[in-house]
């Protein structure tokens, strides 16, 4: 059995439109859960009794999302396939007294949020997204859209030595964004917010800002074979995910097992959150999916016992100008198809049994796939994957697309291997 769903660059011009809808985890999990919506999933709230009918469900929690389909004839102990990612990308993060500014600029307190590659956002563009609570604890969505905010680069006239040495960035003291010129006053920004929002600022209680580059995606090379924009770490994953998932749903196809999409928050600092991977939200879905069936923990235990998760997120391409920072024989390239990612020392959850279910699923979708290994003398990354594994005794496969400038505001990337990531997806979740 399979699907019908291919996807083809088609998908990749939707990706772009799915970065752009989603300039933070909140908007993320809101553009899925829109397209899932499209493909028949209804939203179940956590506070809500569940009952245990067939369908696509989803279930949002700040900025994650966990969705499943539940197949006609699926058992209480039918095992899930899942497919996790998360939805956060590094970048700076608006503080609690935002209002700041010397010497007639406005300037906005920002933190730095993970691992960002701070000089990559230098003399950009920036807009203003995320959340704001009112009052009544109701959330609203916010994406001012348009160039507000800039971190103005120093001229090289006044750091002569910015090319040679390298440029050095204080965390605190050159990553302050100007939005405008006047005297900082207290209650600025929020007001601006508010007034963007069409609320009261006396209204907004509290606040989950970002700033975010407006610039477009883009076909990027000779014959348009790259793709450049924002966010693709990991937005590209979650992405491919929803759309495999939607694809599967739809296909009415029988179904050997649960299909899943779990996309988290805050892997770019640890995971450890009520909306991390790191925290009980995937287990108390499963197990709520299970006992709403009418399933015992007998039928818990053996429906994780038969679950794999596949854990997408992007890895490295192999860089032309630095190639001595990667394996001399493993060598990742764009538009060659997923990479498996390896680490014995379990940065990766991917060992030789997963290697063979992933080569599987690639199979049946005829989709070419690469192998990823760290150089020995290099830190190895990592990502949900090995805690997914951990914390709830899950087989698990680290996968992903491999990219240039991981963490830059502006990454890159190949135009085809967002689809092909999708196509094998789907092959994975169809079992
Ligand atoms: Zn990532």
């Amino acid at each position: 059995m399979s699907t019908t769903a291919r996807f083809d660059r088609g998908h990749t011009d939707d990706l772009m439109a799915f970065l752009m809808a989603s300039p933070s985890p909140y908007h993320a999990v809101a553009t899925a859960a829109a397209r899932l919506e499209k493909a028949g999933f209804a939203r179940v709230r956590e506070t809500d009794a569940w009952d245990g009918t067939a369908g696509g469900k989803y279930v949002l929690r700040g900025g994650a999302i966990v969705a499943w389909y539940v197949p006609e004839d699926a058992q209480p102990h039918t095992p899930f396939r899942i497919v996790g990612a998360h939805t956060d990308s590094p970048n700076l993060r608006v503080k609690p007294l935002p209002d700041t500014g010397a010497f007639g600029w406005r300037q906005v307190a920002v933190e730095i949020y993970g691992g960002t590659l701070l000089n990559t956002w230098l003399d950009r563009d920036l807009g203003l997204a995320g959340r704001i609570t009112l009052r009544d604890g109701s959330h609203r969505l916010v994406n001012i859209d348009r160039a507000l905010l800039r971190v103005p680069q120093l001229a090289v006239h006044l750091d002569r030595s910015a090319n040679s040495d390298g440029l050095k960035l204080d965390r605190q003291r050159h990553m302050q964004p100007v939005w405008g010129l006047g005297e900082p006053t207290e209650g600025d920004l929020l007001g601006f917010v508010a007034e963007e929002a069409g609320v009261e600022a006396a209204d907004i209680a509290g606040w989950d800002l970002m700033p975010h580059p407006v610039e477009r995606p883009s076909y990027l090379g000779r014959d348009r074979e790259l793709v450049a924009g924002p966010r693709m770490d990991n937005l590209l994953s979650v992405h491919a995910a929803t759309a495999a998932l939607a694809a599967v749903a739809e296909s009415e196809g029988p179904l050997p097992y649960i299909p899943v999409l779990a996309a988290f928050d805050h892997e770019e600092n640890g995971s450890q959150s009520d909306t991390g991977a790191d925290g009980p939200l995937l287990g108390t879905v499963l197990e709520r999916s299970v006992l709403s069936r009418g399933g015992s923990y007998e039928d818990r235990a053996r429906a994780l016992a038969g679950t794999v998760c596949l854990s997408s997120d992007t890895g490295h391409a192999v860089h032309p100008n630095y190639a001595d920072r990667h394996d001399p024989t493993h060598h990742p390239r764009p538009n060659g198809g997923p990479i498996l990612k390896v680490n014995v020392n379990m940065r990766y959850a991917t060992d030789g049994s997963g290697r063979a279910a992933f080569a599987a699923a690639c199979e049946k979708a005829g989709v070419p796939w690469q192998n990823f290994v760290s150089n020995n003398a290099m830190p190895c990354g990592t990502t949900i994957g090995p805690i997914t594994a951990a914390r709830h005794g899950i087989q698990t496969i680290d996968i992903g697309v491999a990219i240039l400038s991981m963490h830059s505001a502006r990454e890159l990337c190949g135009a085809d291997d967002p689809f092909l990531l999708a196509n094998a997806l789907v092959a994975f979740l169809e079992g």
